[in-house]
């Protein structure tokens, strides 16, 4: 029997969250970086309009503000985002007990066993987006193979 893989990440997932609780930075170029006040660390996640300014992960934070000068840094509020990690799980979990979360924003589901209550690896991976975004506020691209990597090459938003 052919398995059905899902893969799934949610996308800028720092800076969604926080642009959740912060609707005023929602138009604004925003990354989540380490120490903003003394101009160290680096760019840990932006949001689209962030990358539009060629602000790349990874980056430290005094050259990303170079590229966007009205970048808004945020500090990473960890406990926050695993909340929603957590959150987003539960969700997982009601479609397959065979998770396996890789990181904080990133699982694979095995919804072989699956599929005859839920309908095919794509309509789970539709119904997990639309669950996500409406209870969760946030974007995730979900990808669908017969294994793992290609699940993860597989994304759909
Ligand atoms: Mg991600």
């Amino acid at each position: 029997m052919k398995r059905v893989i899902l893969h799934s990440d949610c996308n800028s997932f720092y800076a969604s969250v926080e642009c959740l609780y912060h609707p005023e930075i929602r138009k604004k170029p925003v990354a989540v970086g380490g120490e903003p006040e003394h101009r160290h660390g680096i760019i840990l996640t932006k949001n689209i309009i962030a990358k539009k300014y060629g602000v790349k992960t990874g980056e430290p934070l005094w050259k990303a503000k170079q590229k966007c000068p009205d970048l808004v840094i945020i500090h990473p509020n960890y406990p926050l985002y695993l909340r929603f990690s957590r959150m987003a799980q539960k969700i997982y979990l009601d479609y397959t007990d065979r998770v396996e979360p890789f990181g904080i924003d990133e699982s694979w589901l095995d919804v072989t066993g699956s599929t005859g209550l839920f309908g095919s690896g794509e309509t789970i991976a539709q119904e997990i987006r639309n669950r996500i975004k409406a209870e969760l506020g946030i974007t995730v691209s979900v990808g669908v193979s017969f294994n793992k990597i290609f699940a993860k090459l597989d994304r759909v938003q």
